[in-house]
């Protein structure tokens, strides 16, 4: 691979040759001030060839701080709309974000670069078109954090911040990220042509995203019902990791849906620290409607709107079809995260009562959802063993060792090794994850203008299976200042 410049990337972009109804052209409005590199992600700067060094030159924390282009970007917003907390809204769009183009790299993967952060676009509404800098943050960090945990998501490419004052509760600074997936397409962009009656754009929409992104369906016969399929399945898998991980999105309007399956929009999520099923992450959702364990059933009601949309193109029945599927999918995904989380190989009956059991003790005892299933890999099996730090967890050990009890025998039915089966569960039960007061952490000393936080913690969620040196206090509950911290929509 030759190492690409920013002067030499290769751009390709499908979406600025649709036509305008799909999106405004418009150029990111550069800070009044000089923007600075804060943190670069060799990561993501491999699936562009970009040269490592790159990152060190001014024109780096320019183009993506949004006061240059280079040859090659086509810089437009895109149009969508969606229903935000169940309540349709015509015209959305992307009113602070910008795709400045498409790259193209050697392997032949599509790449969005899409800058957030960058200004007005003719899709701000009453914003402002900026991000500030805690918001930026969180969803840098947390788009690697969950590359690191396997979760398909938007990837990001670098963190680049701003003196310019942006105004919220409070005045903060301004900072831009660049994001990157093959596509930024949401259900949303579907809806609004859908709406608006414009079937005729909803067709030339469906054969690009199936022509880009599902190449494989493109011949089919009935590749509308086929492609929604997929996306019903890619959905159901999503959801199923975030609910396997304790993870909540916050905002699960359908414009924050992709339609490759990815995580997409981070706001005000959050890792559960507590197990709680009913976890609340987004101060501003009040009646609970994107609480963790609704994920699943919204994941439904956001694919049925992406089903209406589809009714001038595709057989109802099949849509309804495709869409009946959806529930079996989240169980199936699940039920296997689970079992490999429990360290299981084989499927049992009884299985589920044995998880079931356990997420009651946990929800009793307010056990750490993370500090917990790493720690049940160090789970001994032989009769005598108390299993001391685990009982620890419980308000009431007894219930405890009452379950343990199954879980042995349930071990020795498949003659489960201890240490082979720790090996494989520290390989899906993470040592590490972004709670909200690491990310908060690193939040305050970037507004103090100390940005190594973001790099420390970049690389360990990178990696956050492997026990790291040194970084242990990382994997701590949090402290009682840390413990309720409030994330809303407003960044
Ligand atoms: P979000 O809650 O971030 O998914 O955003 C919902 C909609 O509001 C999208 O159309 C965003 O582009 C838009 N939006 C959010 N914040 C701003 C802002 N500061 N300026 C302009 N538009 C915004
Ligand atoms: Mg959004």
């Amino acid at each position: 691979m030759t190492p690409h410049t920013l002067e030499t990337l290769t751009f390709d972009n499908s979406y600025a040759r649709l036509p305008e109804v799909f999106y405004a052209k418009v150029n990111p409005t550069p800070f009044a001030t000089a923007p600075f590199l804060i943190s670069a992600n060799q990561a993501a700067m491999e699936l562009l060839d970009l040269d490592p060094r790159e990152a060190a030159r001014p024109e780096f924390a320019g183009v993506f701080g949004g006061s240059l282009l280079v040859p090659g970007m086509e810089p437009l917003a895109m149009l969508y709309s969606g229903h935000q907390f169940g309540v349709y809204v015509p015209q959305l769009g992307d009113g602070r974000a910008i795709l400045l183009g498409e790259v193209k790299n050697e392997r032949g993967e599509r790449w969005d670069l899409h800058l957030k952060g960058a200004g007005l676009t003719p899709f701000s509404r009453d914003g402002d078109g900026r991000s500030v800098l805690r918001s930026a943050i969180r969803e840098y960090l947390c788009c690697e954090a969950m590359h690191g945990l396997g979760i398909p998501t938007t990837r990001a490419l670098c963190l680049v911040g701003s003196d310019d004052k942006v105004y919220r509760e409070q005045v903060e600074t301004g900072a831009t990220i660049v994001r990157m997936a093959p596509s930024h397409v949401r259900f949303g962009t579907f809806e609004i042509f859908y709406y608006r009656k414009q079937h005729e754009h909803l067709a030339v929409l469906a054969d690009y995203v199936i022509d880009q992104h599902f190449p494989h369906l493109r011949d089919g016969s009935e590749k509308y019902v086929d492609f929604f399929a997929e996306v019903v399945e890619r959905t159901a898998r999503l959801v199923a990791q975030w609910q396997a991980v304790g993870w909540a999105h916050g905002v699960l309007n359908t414009d924050n849906m992709s339609i490759l399956g990815v995580t997409l929009d981070y706001g005000p999520y959050g890792f559960m620290d507590d197990y709680d099923p009913g976890f609340i992450c987004n101060h501003s959702d009040h009646n609970g409607r994107y609480a963790f364990n609704q994920q699943p059933y919204i994941g439904l009601w956001n694919l049925s709107c992406l089903a209406q949309t589809l009714l001038p193109l595709a057989p109802k029945e099949e849509l309804k079809a495709a869409l009946d599927s959806y529930q079996a999918n989240v169980d199936r995904h699940y039920r296997e995260l689970m079992q490999a989380k429990l360290g299981l190989v084989e499927q049992q009956a009884g299985d589920e009562e044995l998880l079931q059991d356990l997420k009651s003790l946990m929800v009793g005892s307010r056990v750490d959802y993370t500090i917990f299933w790493r720690e049940l890999g160090t789970f001994l099996s032989d009769a005598g063993a108390k299993n001391e730090r685990l009982r620890e967890h419980f308000l009431n050990p007894e219930r405890f060792d009452v379950w343990a009890g199954q879980y042995r025998e349930r071990l020795q039915v498949e003659q489960s090794r201890d240490e082979e089966r720790r090996q494989r569960m520290d390989r899906v039960n993470p040592k590490y994850v972004l709670r909200n007061y690491l990310a908060q952490g690193a939040i305050e000393k970037a507004q103090q203008k100390d940005y190594a936080e973001i790099d420390r913690l970049l690389t360990l969620l990178q990696n956050p299976f492997s026990e790291q040196a040194s970084m242990d206090s990382y994997a701590a509950a949090p402290p009682n200042w840390g413990k309720h911290l409030s994330v809303s929509c407003s960044s």
